[in-house]
């Protein structure tokens, strides 16, 4: 068995972590460093640098060379070949990835650990699709011996920005799909949590990827974010974050009019219907929220149940709740894990007041989550709101904290209207034994992923990505390579 505390002293003890430009560890440019936390309890694990605007102007140049360079040289089973080789690395260095992100961003070790099938089979995917990517003859109607044919190319050089919530599949979801199809990257983490991302790129250096073609700029979303959105050396932004940041990134890429996609916030709904198998759904309806402290995009926040069953059912949730266990994500027993910063438990407070203050009932939780062993961190506890209206702010809008609005509902076109009438469109639960009610909701709710009879399911070869305002653009299957490549269009008159 690990023993997570030695391993996690080893990992990080306070000291400054160089960020990776053109194949070199390097400081800011600026000097300028941050404090790399532990939100579990304050603890200082490591500082990173500061990078602003002029790192990202160096990084872009080296994205350029290697872009134009050596590696536009690799053959796809080359390119295939090290991503297979950077999945090894991952495999190896596992459990210290997982424990970096544990520390890092406050994910219960068991969480980042089950992610391994995912983030293993991403690698191992991109790898497959490395040496699948090809274009089409296409016959024409013009007289006489002309062919035309498209090929696919990659569209260059790629600024990925991510959140903080999941560094070891949010960079491995952007940079994989670079790698396979031939375009390199200037990839910018979250200031909340770097240090996994920097582990990532050393793994893949040590897999052999050539210098320039993974650039990892640490920083500030307002200086190297926004630089990197803007920056006209940069052909391709993919994102994932919140909405509000989302559309300054769509507008900053106009300049140059690079290509952008977006992966947002949410508010979903989980729909349980009253002949849903209720055992099955109540522990699935309650981590569809509390597995990561509710930090995910795809949180089923909005949890229409239908009348019949309602009151059962969402005491049971709230029971639910009531046992998860919070702590620290380095003890294994822990369920529910800190928030990332004071910042944003100062938010999530806010909706558990606004909760009660506009007419709901707290049916568990409802605070912060203090005492023994949560000293110097920032953790609440399971929410479930009872009572709660559509109009509602907490109904309403993204908390990002482990809160679930329960609603009644009477009727399907009833529910499916309510679930529809949010600004969102990322995912979607239904709970029902009756195949022609499952079917009928999954095509109903606009939504870009629905889930029937489970929640959470992201495989590498299924489409992911969001409608209306939760993003454009898709991460996973065939259709994310799309996503990194342009389609040419060559003509040969043979006469
Ligand atoms: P955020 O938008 O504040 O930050 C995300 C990233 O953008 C960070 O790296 C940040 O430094 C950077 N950034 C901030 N301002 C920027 C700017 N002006 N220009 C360029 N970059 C900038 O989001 P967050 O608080 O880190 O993450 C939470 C949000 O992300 C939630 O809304 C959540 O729903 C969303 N999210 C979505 C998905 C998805 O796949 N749809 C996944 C995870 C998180």
């Amino acid at each position: 068995m690990t023993d997570w505390k030695a391993l996690a002293a080893e990992l990080y003890d306070g000291s400054f972590r160089p960020m990776f430009v053109g194949g070199a560890w390097c400081e800011a440019r600026s000097g300028k460093v941050m404090d790399a936390r532990n939100p579990a309890d304050g603890s200082l694990l490591a500082s990173v640098p500061q990078g602003d605007a002029a790192d990202v102007d160096a990084a872009v140049a080296a994205a350029r060379k290697a872009f134009e360079g050596p590696w536009s040289r690799f053959t796809p089973f080359e390119r295939q070949a090290l991503l297979l080789r950077i999945a090894d690395g991952f495999e190896a260095a596992w459990e210290r990835l997982c424990l970096s992100d544990t520390l890092d961003m406050g994910m219960p070790i068991q969480r980042t650990l089950a992610n391994s099938r995912r983030v293993l089979g991403m690698l191992r995917f991109y790898a497959g699709q490395a040496v699948s990517i090809h274009g089409q003859t296409i016959p024409n109607s013009f007289p006489g011996e002309i062919y035309s044919q498209t090929v696919r190319e990659p569209v260059g050089v790629v600024g990925a920005i991510i959140p903080w919530n999941a560094p070891i599949a949010g960079s491995v979801w952007k940079i994989a799909p670079a790698l396979a199809t031939g375009c390199t990257v200037v990839l910018k983490p979250s200031e909340e949590a770097s240090l996994t991302v920097l582990m990532i790129a050393r793994i893949m250096q040590e897999a052999g990827l050539p210098d320039g073609v993974l650039n990892i700029v640490t920083g500030l979303g307002a200086e190297a974010g926004a630089a990197l959105a803007a920056h006209p050396g940069v052909d391709k932004i993919v994102f994932t974050g919140s909405t509000a940041t989302g559309q300054a990134i769509a507008r900053a890429a106009t300049g140059n009019l690079k290509r952008v996609s977006l992966e947002l916030g949410g508010k979903s709904p989980v729909i349980v219907c009253r002949d849903a198998d209720i055992d099955k759904a109540v522990p699935v309806a309650a981590m569809a929220v509390f597995a990561n402290s509710g930090q995910i995009c795809i949180a089923g926040s909005r949890l229409f149940v239908a009348r019949e069953i309602h009151d059962e059912f969402v005491r049971r949730v709230a029971d639910f709740a009531a046992k998860l266990r919070i702590g620290h994500g380095i003890d294994e027993g822990t369920d529910v894990g800190p928030i990332i910063s004071a910042r944003q438990a100062e938010r999530i407070a806010g909706y558990l007041a606004a909760g009660p203050n506009e007419g709901a009932e707290v049916l568990t939780g409802g605070l912060r989550a203090e005492g023994a062993g949560l000293e110097g961190g920032h953790f609440i506890h399971p929410t479930v709101f009872g009572g709660v209206t559509d109009d509602m702010t907490i109904a309403r809008e993204e908390i990002f904290g482990p809160v679930i609005s329960a609603l009644p509902f009477d009727t399907l076109d009833e529910v499916v209207e309510r679930a529809n009438a949010t600004p969102y469109g990322l995912a979607a639960g239904v709970f029902s034994t009756h195949l022609g009610t499952a079917h009928k909701l999954a095509h109903r709710i606009k939504a870009g992923s629905v889930w029937v009879n489970m929640y959470h399911a992201i495989d590498p070869a299924v489409p992911f990505g969001g409608v209306k305002m939760s993003g454009y653009g898709r991460e996973g299957g065939t259709e994310h390579l799309d996503e990194y490549l342009d389609t040419k269009a060559i003509w040969i008159n043979t006469d």
